[in-house]
């Protein structure tokens, strides 16, 4: 945990390639802290992490280059929030950094020229349906028990969540609607506030036994 309670999470913005300005410019309006990540290092003590979109071929390859597959890998199995999205959903999937239990399927709406906007319920978010950007989105093609569909496109999941790990297949930085940020953001508070490991608490505890 990077702050006391009550402070800003700090969310870690994957920055090798891709849309990781738009989502720290989210995160700022939504008074959570952010820091670009490039290196392993930049993996200290954050509270979350987001996984912009971008093209997934060229980041997988600034993953593998900058040896940051098992940090990222270690930091969400270690419980900490992450929202993949678009070619960052990808990285999630079982071929790329195998976080969920789930296959994407590249370019699937479509090549560039098929981006488009749509209005999408997505189960977890109150309100009106969400306004979601394309741009060239992958689905999910298969998926695991594990792995809640939140929302579907045309019968095709494009959202999903396992467990504090959730993918959509759109841009939600690209919208004017925090919702989506706000999911991470909400699951980072409730491991704050308990769930998840605490290592002052876990010190009293032990100290107590
Ligand atoms: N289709 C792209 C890819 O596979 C992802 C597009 C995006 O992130 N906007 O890399």
């Amino acid at each position: 945990m990077a702050g006391s309670a009550g402070a800003a999470p700090l969310i870690g913005v994957l920055a090798l390639q891709g849309g990781f300005d738009a989502h720290q410019r989210r995160l700022a309006r939504l008074g959570a802290d952010s820091r670009r990540v490039r290196t392993g290092r930049d993996l200290e003590e954050l509270d979350g992490l987001i996984l912009p979109g971008g093209e997934s071929t060229t980041m997988s390859l600034g993953i593998e280059r900058e040896g940051l597959a098992d940090p990222l890998r270690d930091l969400a199995r270690a419980g900490v929030p992450v929202l993949g999205t678009c070619a960052g959903l990808i990285m999630l999937d079982r071929d790329h950094l195998d976080l969920m239990d789930l296959r994407a399927q590249r370019n699937a709406f479509g090549t560039q020229l098929e981006s488009f906007e749509a209005d999408l319920a997505l189960e977890g978010v109150e309100g009106a349906p969400l306004h979601a950007v394309f741009i060239r989105a992958p689905w999910i093609a298969e998926y695991g028990p594990d792995v809640r569909v939140l929302a579907a496109m045309d019968g095709h999941p494009v959202a999903a969540r396992q467990g504090d790990l959730l993918a959509v297949a759109f841009h939600p930085e690209l919208s004017d609607d925090d919702r989506v940020h706000r999911l991470l953001l909400d699951a980072i508070a409730a491991r704050r506030d308990g769930g998840g490991p605490d290592p002052d608490r876990d010190r009293a505890e032990r100290a107590q036994a």
